[in-house]
């Protein structure tokens, strides 16, 4: 049986039900193809959001324990339900993959669920069904990277997925990679005790990030009881019963550490598995992202590929805006993605959020910039919450006082920095954002006074 339609979109993660989801508003008939039982990829069913869940419940707990006190509140008995503390967080998820079955009701979307292969002819086959479309979005996502000498069995030696349904709390942890997920799962572990370790490549965390605001955000983690071993090298780590052994070399010295659960969070890779690539006649490149060109189309005429299957930061939201872009495009409408404003996130106590150009950027650009740091100590509502740490640090053009780039490591992070998204996509200066009326007394405030120090000065510090 062979089915038409103008967009056959192959992945439901929020680069491909997005994209669905516009490509219908925009009039066209639209199928999405899903090899998972539910919709929503690994974002709402493995990543992005069953990790807020987890982060959520972890983050009142650990302040419930440690922080009441200070603010006058006495808990005695306090205890923690694992099954009902991860339970929460598989309805979260169920809620939220029902939620985007709903939205394709809503508008009028086919979803096939099973393992889609595409042709030449721009025919995908899914099992008996065949598809046939004007054009295909290939939103096929990212699995974890593999750790050679670490074999995954998800119950000792586990990925970000294993880490989301823990069935104990590991007394020991070993967090191999101090990037967004081991981070945010490392956190989650050691808010419920866990003694988490976590041993990093490079000679610094969040390698992604500004690096004053890596090194800052580490000594913060660290006084929460988290430690680090950097420029570490990872070698093996072997299963015996209920331990893992992981063998590490630092500073030129082999270690052995064992520990109850290793997390594996060294990074995704491009996942396209199945789909008959290279027979239908699209390159990968030698990383095995997608080949595309400006338009997001690959080398196969009216096939285009979005998300973290091709180059670019592998981020939900960066997935979506492709998604949204490329079907724009086909609608003839200016589809487009400005790469210099897509916010990055870790959501951690303290949460860290970037957007645009880091001061080493900046530096190897040999770009004349100026750079300030207002700290939230100074700031009403920082220190109303009970929180002294961190700070927003925002980069601009020296001559044209253009915003470059803004840093922030503090509570609500993550909501503060969209403004800054914006200060960047409509190219603001940094006087622009010194001007603008900040509610008081809010922690953006801290925005307002850093673009005051890039100019005509702070008034709290
Ligand atoms: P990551 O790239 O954020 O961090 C991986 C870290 O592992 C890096 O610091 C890297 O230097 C280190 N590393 C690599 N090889 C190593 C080795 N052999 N030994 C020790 N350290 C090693 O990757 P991730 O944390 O696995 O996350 C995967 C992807 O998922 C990321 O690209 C990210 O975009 C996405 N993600 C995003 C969020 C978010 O937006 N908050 C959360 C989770 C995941």
């Amino acid at each position: 049986m062979e089915k038409n339609f103008d967009l056959v979109v192959i992945g439901a993660g929020p680069a491909g039900y997005v994209a669905a989801i516009r490509a219908a508003q925009l009039g066209m008939k639209v199928a999405c193809v899903e090899k998972d039982k539910t919709l929503g990829g690994t974002c709402l069913n493995v990543g992005c959001i069953p990790s807020k869940a987890l982060l959520e419940s972890s983050e009142i707990y650990a302040r419930t324990a440690k922080e009441l006190g200070d603010h006058g509140i006495q808990v005695n008995g306090l205890s923690l339900d694992l099954q009902r503390f991860m339970g929460r967080k598989d309805q979260v998820v169920k809620r939220l993959t029902g939620g985007v079955a709903m939205l394709f009701k809503k508008n009028k979307i086919e979803p096939v669920l099973g393992a889609a292969q595409i042709h030449q002819d721009k025919t995908v086959v899914v099992g008996d069904a065949k598809l046939s479309a004007k054009n295909i979005i290939l939103a096929t996502g990212s699995v974890s990277a593999n750790l050679p000498g670490f074999d995954v069995d998800n119950e000792r030696i586990v990925d970000s997925t294993g880490a989301l349904s823990l069935q104990q709390i590991p007394k020991k942890m070993i967090v191999i990679g101090g990037g967004y997920i081991g981070l945010e799962m490392g956190s989650v572990y050691s808010r419920l005790g866990s003694e988490v370790l976590v041993l990093e490549a490079l000679d610094r965390i969040v390698p992604m990030m500004d690096l004053e605001l890596g090194q800052a955000f580490q000594k913060i983690l660290e006084r929460q009881g988290i430690q680090f071993r950097l420029s570490a090298s990872v070698k093996k780590g072997e299963v015996h019963g209920d331990s893992v052994e992981v063998t590490f070399e630092t500073e030129g010295k082999e270690g052995k550490i064992t520990v109850d659960v290793v997390l594996v969070a060294v990074g995704r890779k491009p996942y396209t598995g199945g789909l008959g690539l290279k027979e239908a006649g699209i390159e990968t490149d030698a990383k095995g992202f997608i080949a595309i060109d400006e338009k997001f189309q690959t080398t196969l005429s009216g096939v285009y590929a979005v998300g973290d299957c091709v180059r670019g930061p592998m981020l939900a939201h960066k997935a979506s805006e492709e998604g949204i872009a490329v079907v724009e495009s086909l609608a003839g409408q200016a589809g487009h993605v400005n790469y210099q404003a897509i916010p990055a996130i870790v959501y951690t106590w303290p949460e860290v959020a970037s957007v645009g150009m880091t001061e080493e950027e900046a530096k190897a650009k040999g770009i004349d910039y100026k750079a300030f740091k207002f700290p939230f100590l100074a700031n009403g509502r920082a220190l109303a919450m009970g929180y002294r740490d961190g700070f927003v640090k925002l980069i601009a053009d020296k001559k044209t006082d253009r915003l470059l780039g803004a840093h922030i490591l503090g509570p609500r992070a993550s909501d503060m920095i969209a403004e800054m998204v914006l200060a960047i996509e409509f190219s603001a200066s940094a006087e622009d954002i010194a001007r603008t009326c900040h509610a008081h007394p809010t922690l953006s405030e801290a925005v307002k006074e850093a673009a005051l120090g890039l100019g005509s000065g702070t008034i709290h510090i």
